[in-house]
């Protein structure tokens, strides 16, 4: 089954809002083995709605349509779709009483125009809307699927997981599993040359590579028509995969680092106080995104100028004239200062630069210390990152968060695949 996506919005061709509903739907459909062969973009009109749709339905097995399903005059997908299939549109008693209900429920007066988004064409099966208003749409033509979801993006994507995908897979009668390994500390290069070539283990199975300031995730999805099959070759290939790469795996699925942290934090009973210079709070804004992370994130000190490493971390003066702010031994002050002042068991600091300017030849762009104090020891590292400013301050607080998800695990600090 080859699928073309549709994304509607003038929004979307004025380039003022990123095409997010065509990347999240695009990698859902790859992971369900489901394949996107087209990808357009129209405008909100229905005249080039009706285009997209009728070249869609030309020569795609499913079209997949976003947006314009919104109760505004500038919603005209429902419009342009009954149009082309040629299905008038009529009103849904069901879905006008849900979208009515979620209105008293969330205490709001809707507008009378709120109606229009129960006009379905007729014969569409309805798929409930678990966070908005406006439900998915499936409607069939010479039985090909049309789908439209809602172009709020959160809307978008529950329907999606939660409708689209499960119908798309039964339509295609395949099974899928997927797995995902999260690495971090080699390059991409190096991960390839471990792996090789995927073997004879592998019938069926697709290995895909990540990379991001992240890491690299290695995305594994088998698919096949049976559901058993395809069950024990991926074990075999989890298996395989992380027997070969497991010095640098540092969780699966969507787990982030921050999250592996905290629960080793959690587990230790100790708590964390951070200092930091160039990553400018990212290091503790990482641990706090973490529900419940105020039960071992104690505080963070921002301490961008010389300062205020001075006065709130009791940096010495002498250390910060001889080597500089951005070394190893401002950055070892700096997390025993943190842990200090803190009173906690685990301290952190993080001096470099940032860039894109300040750079010398002894202390280039990109070079950044970070420090580690706990019960465990210390250890100080010292980083050659590259990139924008941004990715720079990215890899060094993901960097950080790795140094001390090793250290307190009692792995080599240094990653690496033996
Ligand atoms: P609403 O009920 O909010 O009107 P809708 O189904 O009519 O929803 P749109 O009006 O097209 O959807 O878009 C709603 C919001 O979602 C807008 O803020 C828009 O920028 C955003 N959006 C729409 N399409 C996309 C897309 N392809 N990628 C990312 N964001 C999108
Ligand atoms: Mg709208």
């Amino acid at each position: 089954m080859q699928v073309e996506i549709v994304t509607i919005g003038n929004e979307i061709l004025s380039g003022r809002t990123l095409d997010t509903n065509f990347a999240t739907l695009a990698r859902l459909l790859e992971e369900a083995s489901v394949k996107v062969a087209w990808h357009s973009t129209v405008g909100d009109s229905q005249e080039r709605i009706a285009e997209g749709l009728t070249r869609a339905l030309d020569r795609a097995d499913a079209v997949v349509m976003t947006g314009g399903l919104g109760p505004t005059p500038d919603d005209v997908t429902r419009k342009a779709v009954s149009t082309v299939l040629g299905r008038p549109l009529q009103l849904d008693e069901g879905v006008l009483e849900s979208i009515r209900e979620r209105g008293r429920r969330m205490g709001r007066r809707l507008p009378a125009t709120i109606e229009t988004m129960a006009l379905l064409p007729r014969g569409a099966e309805v798929w409930p809307n678990s966070v908005g208003s406006a439900p998915g749409l499936l409607l069939l033509h010479r039985d090909k699927p049309v789908m439209l979801l809602p172009g709020v993006p959160s809307e978008m994507t529950a329907l999606a997981e939660e409708h689209l995908v499960p119908y798309l897979r039964e339509r295609t009668g395949r099974a899928i599993e997927t797995f995902t390994l999260r690495t971090y500390g080699v390059f991409e290069s190096q991960l390839h040359e471990r792996i090789g070539a995927l073997d004879d283990a592998w019938q069926g199975a697709s290995l895909a590579y990540l990379p991001s300031s992240f890491g690299v995730d290695l995305r594994v999805t088998v698919s096949g028509a049976n559901p058993a099959v395809v069950r024990e070759t991926s074990l075999r290939a989890y298996n395989e995969l992380f027997a070969k790469v497991n010095g640098v795996v540092y969780a699966e699925g969507a787990t982030g680092m921050e999250e592996v942290l905290g629960a080793i934090l959690l587990d230790k009973g100790w708590r964390i106080a951070a200092a930091e210079s160039c990553t400018g709070g990212l290091f503790v804004k990482r641990l706090t995104d973490v529900p419940g992370s105020s039960r071992y994130v104690e505080r963070g000190f921002v301490t961008y100028s010389n300062a205020a490493k001075l006065e709130l971390l009791g940096v010495d003066e002498g250390t910060l004239k001889a080597q500089g702010a951005v070394s190893a031994a401002v950055a070892e002050q700096m997390a025993g200062g943190a842990r200090g002042r803190a009173g906690v068991e685990v301290g952190v600091g993080i001096t470099g630069i940032a860039g894109p300017d300040g750079g010398s030849e002894n202390k280039p762009v990109g070079l950044v210390f970070v420090a580690l104090a706990s019960p465990l020891g210390e250890v100080v590292r010292v980083l050659h990152l590259h990139g924008s400013r941004a990715t720079v301050r990215e890899r060094a607080a993901q960097t950080a968060l790795d140094l001390l998800r090793r250290h307190l695990l009692g792995l080599p600090v240094d990653a690496s695949l033996d």
